[in-house]
């Protein structure tokens, strides 16, 4: 069912942004470890997910403390902040918002008092039936509430729905049987991690959009967005948390249920680009499906050209599969500057006008007089790539050959991931042609759909790829009641009456 609307936001120049995940998540239940110190280390290896802010919650058994704020995992922790988190259970966070502003107080994990004591909650994805949820936490009995929130995110919402459930006489309910009576409602993407004084829990939606794996640690478990985060600290890599799955994990062990029944459609962007290469998702590794996008791409789309080079570090893994197979040597044509990350300080105009130049810098001596192909994993609005092209030409190729390691982006992510407005996708309304010469490259081409997802391994019924085709993996709304500022404009009126009753209320 193509849909025509949505918020997104892609590009690589300074200042601006590439596609962006929507969070990192990450649990840990470990008693006599130092609980909030492998939290941090989790988020530091799912930092590439979100690099608005960052947050940690921890339990002591008895009260929850909430660490958060706006930065990388590395600004917002010390050894001081870390040490002030003691505790045998844990919720990490690091985000990029998809519904609610940037601002401190959409900062995760959210946290709710709840009637036995308190939740803390981490978010992974984004949530398509926000407006529906916040009528449902307006609906709430005005005591069950909660402290008023300042949050607009839809991550909020589902924290209060799970805080303020009651049986029919009125009794609070747990959280694990809050969450059995809330988590069918919940519609769109959604890897969850969250926990009570006592107990943590995992939840994953049933297309299991987002990753969400399961860990072991000698003296506990791990819970996190991708396995490469239970590498870092040191946890063994269990299984998955299952589409449609709830998991509870606390000193009687994990138990595990189904809130609903598993209709797979991961999302195949996160093969892509999204994850770490270093990621199983599904049981079929990152970089493998990367090299193998390269390989099938070099097949669909040969070049005559004397130099292969990767636009780094995304586009790196299918340069190399796309010079192996097409027998051209693969090059380092492109260096990129490492520390240019997320910053507080804005680059000034003079600064601006050095364009890609901040993050990438051409090896004149490499590829001067040279044809080049030039593998990157996608164009969303296509400023970064024109600067390329311009950079490398001034540099001395003799040719420049663009080839993408994914179809051309067409539509709108409501599942997390943060490209453009459709009007400003390059693809909406393009012919590939006219995008290669609008970018100013000697050719262009992308791989095909069947040829992104045979790469991935993984079965086509089982991928979302709506972004590509238009065929989004479940129902959704009216554009005005999705995007990003639903809780906040006043485009929706009803729904903001909703949401402002449920953040007034005490
Ligand atoms: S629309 Fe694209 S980016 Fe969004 S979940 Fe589907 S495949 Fe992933």
């Amino acid at each position: 069912m193509p849909r025509g609307d949505g918020l997104l936001n892609h590009d690589l120049l300074p200042g601006e942004k590439g596609p962006q995940d929507a969070c990192g998540v990450f649990g840990v239940w470990a008693p006599g470890e130092e609980v909030a110190k492998l939290t941090y280390f989790g988020l530091y290896a799912l930092q590439h997910r979100g690099q608005e802010s960052a947050g940690i919650a921890v339990s002591n058994g008895s009260q929850i403390l909430v660490f958060k704020d706006m930065g990388l995992v590395s600004q917002v922790f010390d050894e001081t902040s870390l040490s002030s988190l003691q505790g045998h259970i844990a919720v990490g966070h690091a985000r990029y918002s998809t519904t609610g502003a940037s601002v401190w107080e959409n900062a995760q994990p959210t946290f709710r008092a709840t009637a036995q004591g308190s939740i803390a909650l981490g978010h992974n994805g984004n949530l398509v039936n926000t407006a529906e949820l916040a009528r449902m936490v307006a609906d709430l009995p005005e005591r069950n509430n909660g402290s008023a929130p300042a949050a607009t995110n839809d991550t909020d919402l589902v924290t209060a729905l799970l805080a303020g459930q009651t049986d029919e006489d009125g009794k609070p309910l747990s959280i694990e049987a809050a969450a059995a009576r809330i988590l069918p409602k919940v519609r769109g993407a959604f890897s969850l991690v969250f926990m009570d004084e006592h107990t943590l829990y995992a939840a994953r939606d049933p297309q299991g959009i987002r990753p969400l794996v399961l860990g072991r640690l000698e003296r506990g478990w791990v819970v996190a967005s991708e396995s490469a985060a239970l590498d870092i600290c040191g946890a063994s890599y269990v299984r998955e948390i299952e589409p449609g799955e709830f998991v509870a994990i606390d000193e009687n062990g994990l138990r595990s249920s189904r809130f609903a029944d598993a209709r797979p459609k991961g999302c195949v962007f996160e093969y892509v680009y999204l994850a770490r290469p270093d990621t199983d998702i599904a049981g079929r590794n990152v970089y493998l499906s990367r090299v193998e996008m390269g390989r099938r791409l070099a097949a669909e789309a040969p070049a005559e050209a004397d130099l292969v080079i990767a636009t780094p570090e995304s586009g790196t893994p299918a340069a190399i599969g796309y010079a192996e197979a097409s027998g051209i040597p693969f090059g380092a044509g492109l260096v990129k500057n490492a520390y240019v990350g997320r910053t507080f300080i804005q680059p000034s105009q003079t600064i601006r006008q050095l364009g890609i130049r901040l993050k990438l810098n051409p090896l004149k001596e490499v590829i001067k007089g040279k044809r080049l192909v030039v593998v990157d994993d996608s164009i969303v609005r296509g400023n970064t790539q024109r600067a390329l092209v311009r950079m490398l030409r001034e540099a001395g190729a003799a040719e420049v050959h663009i080839r993408i390691s994914s179809p051309p982006v067409k539509w709108p992510c409501f599942f997390g991931i943060d490209f453009a407005t459709r009007a400003e996708l390059i693809a909406n309304g393009m012919t590939i042609e006219e995008i290669g010469t609008s970018l100013g490259a000697d050719s262009l081409a992308y791989i095909s759909i069947d040829g992104m997802i045979e790469a991935t391994t993984i079965a086509k019924p089982n991928l979302c790829r709506a972004c590509f085709d238009g065929e989004y993996p479940m129902e959704l709304p009216d554009p005005e009641l999705l995007g990003k500022q639903l809780l906040e404009t006043e485009l929706a009126a009803p729904v903001e009456t909703a949401a402002s009753a449920a953040i007034r209320r005490p």
